[in-house]
């Protein structure tokens, strides 16, 4: 059986992403995602909710992220979190970002579902509950970057808009690496025709992604689309890492689809750090 991508740590707060020893870096990259055990939430967010945005305590949001942080053993003005819209709208985070969303919402970085950063010492964060998130990151040019993507932000090719935004800053997509986490699975994925045809307008092909089932609603592989958006935007099938992990079979993950909206979030995150 092939590895499983994100690797639990011992306490299960989060999971390790390691995109395998690239050599070529100085820097110290750090990335993963966080699970929902080990925080202080009560139900339905109980318990490691990171997301300030829905109904929970702020201020045991802002413990469950220092629980975190002291995890990773990087301070919370570190951290930079956007506000995110589902929408395709990418931001380059510098230094003079650090702290932005990382203790409260209102700092957030505006409408934004993907950043990226070439500067160490800053975490970029973002917040998932099924939806997809996608790590990028360029050993050679020592770049970092995260999406949030859903239906709605794959189906706007957020992962090609990133692979294209750093083309054009001169770095090849042979020389990024992506992973693309745990996410809702096509076996939980359940989606209407809407859904659908917005798959069929931005993929090839787009068959391949999807099973019709027989009350006229199709299962959905939303983390198979946005690895052919990965592959359309010129990244090698090797540099595609993908998780196995299901947030809604699995009791690891807050999942949106299966506690009806009613939960908590996640967060993916990704830096680097001196070396
Ligand atoms: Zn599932």
């Amino acid at each position: 059986m092939r590895k499983e991508l994100f690797q639990d740590t011992d306490d299960h707060t989060s999971l390790a992403l390691h995109f395998g020893d690239d050599g070529s870096s100085k820097s110290k990259l750090k990335a993963g995602f966080s699970t929902r055990h080990n925080g202080v939430s009560k139900e339905p967010f109980a318990s490691l909710n990171l997301g300030f945005h829905v109904p929970d305590h702020s201020l045991d949001v802002l413990t469950n992220r220092k629980i975190l942080s002291n995890k990773l053993d990087t301070p919370l003005e570190h951290w930079v979190v956007a506000e995110q819209i589902h929408g395709n709208e990418i931001a380059h985070i510098r230094s003079a970002d650090k702290g932005r969303g990382a203790t409260e919402h209102d700092s957030a970085i505006p409408s934004k579902d993907g950043l990226y950063t070439d500067e160490k010492g800053i975490m970029l964060g973002a917040l998932y509950a099924d939806c997809v998130p996608l790590f990028f990151y360029s050993p050679s040019a020592e770049r970092v970057g995260i999406a949030h993507a859903g239906w709605k932000g794959t189906t706007k090719d957020i992962a090609g808009e990133m692979i294209q935004r750093w083309q054009e800053d001169g770095i090849d997509p042979k020389d990024i690496l992506t992973a693309i986490g745990p996410s809702i699975g096509s076996c939980c994925y359940e989606v209407d025709d809407r859904v659908i045809e917005s798959v069929i307008q931005v993929a090839f092909d787009s068959e391949q992604f999807f099973t019709r089932n027989e009350n006229d609603t199709y299962q959905l592989d939303l983390k198979a689309v946005n690895k052919h958006l990965f592959l359309k935007a010129g990244v090698p099938e090797n540099n595609i890492f993908v998780s196995d992990y299901c947030t809604s079979c699995s009791n690891l993950f807050f999942s949106h689809r299966s506690e009806n909206g009613k939960t908590g979030r996640m967060m993916g995150y990704i830096g680097l750090e001196e070396g």
